[in-house]
């Protein structure tokens, strides 16, 4: 089991100021074509029993998910992967489901067409809030690595390290030239937590 708290933890005390995450995701949308890199801009959290938050008491943290991922890393991932080529979808809605299990036929179709989101993966939740807690700017590249069940085809953990070995590629190729041209003490474009002031009631 991932331990998100100290994960991100360790990352502020290292003096981490910004993340990228990388997850594999599928796509529930058929514009949305596995091989493809996307960025989300929103998210929907199904998952179920994590470790939320650092502050469980006796303060408790209310933090603003509203804009829950850094603009300015999101346009500099999506400038650089332009530059370099690589297809990329610039927004999109990311349902985090709790896993190891992918969803059923109901659940997909849920998502897509009920919920209206475009990616589904296992990983940003809680990571996206902790960093948000942890006042670190947070940004997530999705592979999209297959079509989830309200395609015809179920999806298999074959097709998804099939697909995921030709995005990594472009990844890497992504986050070098990323990682050169991120400006770290920058707060412009910024809609990241510099603050929990405002968190406590
Ligand atoms: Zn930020």
């Amino acid at each position: 089991m991932i331990n998100y708290r100290a994960n991100i933890w360790a990352m502020k005390e290292l003096g981490v100021k910004k993340i990228i995450s990388i997850s594999a995701v599928g796509s529930l949308k058929k514009e949305l074509k596995p091989g493809n890199l996307i960025v989300p801009d929103q998210f929907i959290d199904m998952t179920k029993g994590r470790s939320y938050t650092f502050y469980d008491g006796p303060k408790v943290a209310h933090i603003s998910m509203a804009d829950p991922f850094c603009k300015y890393l999101n346009s500099i991932v999506i400038k650089q992967a332009k530059e370099l080529g690589i297809e990329i979808y610039e927004k999109g809605t990311y349902v985090c489901i709790e896993g190891p299990r992918f969803s059923t036929r109901a659940e997909s179709k849920i998502f897509a067409n009920v919920f209206n989101a475009d990616i589904i993966g296992m990983t940003l939740v809680p990571e996206v809030n902790l960093a948000c807690e942890a006042q670190i700017c947070y940004s997530n590249i999705g592979m999209i690595t297959d079509y989830d069940v309200f395609a015809e085809m179920p999806v298999n953990a074959r097709e998804v390290k099939e697909n995921m070995s030709k995005n990594i590629e472009n990844v890497k190729r992504l986050l070098a030239d990323v990682i050169e041209h991120v400006d770290l003490e920058t707060d412009k474009d910024c809609t990241c937590c510099h603050s929990l002031e405002n968190a406590f009631m």
